[in-house]
């Protein structure tokens, strides 16, 4: 094979892999917010269930308050009860009495209710804060293997930039500028595999004599269409065949 084309080749793996390696790096960012994101949601979650079972609290206290106001007026009636002079007077203590009475047993109900919706709330609450334990130890594990993963790429692309830099320095100026021109218009990819008679990248047929050419591996040649630098993989499967036709056009 000549020289340069096979440096090229391993130049394009090179640059294909480097641009992987950036492009999850900069996909970085946006995977640690979503981490974050579901994280506060769950932070979230444990906030409303304390604030729910913070509301039940005091909503009972308050009835317990009216509760108490109540029993110091049934205190108060059954004193009134002990000095009334008249019948009808004792009668009117008396349904006071009964009033109040009624109120507080419809209060304490109250706060039963209160009581058990309390216990649920806590329960909530409880469940919330495992489900947070549980997310931010599984949240830590990710970030672990994100920041491993990111040192992991940065020494991927300095190794790269090390071995490109050697690389490029071996290959003829002017086929290296052809690579870098077609690389910059062509989205960073400036080889191209041809096989059965046709560039693996712009899939567009060669003409036979190109393919007939590329098939050698012994010159520069370049995709009439998408100006790609063209080889041949002896090696892949599927091509004799078509190698073979297409020589016999
Ligand atoms: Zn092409």
């Amino acid at each position: 094979m000549n020289a340069d084309l096979e440096r090229l080749i391993v130049l394009q793996r090179l640059d294909s892999a480097a641009h992987d390696a950036q492009q999850r790096l900069a996909g970085q960012p946006e995977l640690e917010r979503s981490l974050e994101a579901r994280l506060e949601s769950v932070r979230q979650a444990v906030a409303d269930a304390k604030l729910r079972f913070a509301e039940n609290q005091s909503a009972r206290r308050l009835i317990e308050k009216n509760v108490a106001t109540s029993q110091g007026r049934l205190s108060k009636f059954r004193d009134q009860l002990m000095a009334v002079k008249t019948n009808r007077e004792y009668q009117a203590v008396q349904k006071e009495i009964e009033v109040a009475q009624t109120e507080v047993k419809e209060m304490e109900e109250k706060i039963l209710e209160r009581m058990l919706e309390g216990d649920e709330l806590a329960a909530a609450v409880k469940r919330a804060e495992t489900e947070l334990a549980a997310q931010q130890k599984a949240s830590e594990a990710e970030r672990r293997a994100m920041d491993a993963e990111v040192a992991e790429l940065k020494a991927s692309l300095e190794r790269i930039g090390s071995e490109r830099a050697e690389l490029v320095r071996a290959i003829a100026p002017p086929v290296l500028t052809m690579f870098e021109l077609v690389a910059r218009r062509r989205n960073g990819v400036a080889v191209s595999e041809a096989r059965n008679g046709i560039c693996t990248i712009c899939h567009v047929r060669l003409r036979p004599q190109v393919f007939n050419t590329v098939l050698r591996n012994d010159q520069i040649i370049q995709c009439d269409t998408c100006n790609r630098i063209l080889y041949f993989s002896p090696a892949a499967p599927a091509t004799t065949p078509d190698g073979i036709s297409q020589s016999a056009q």
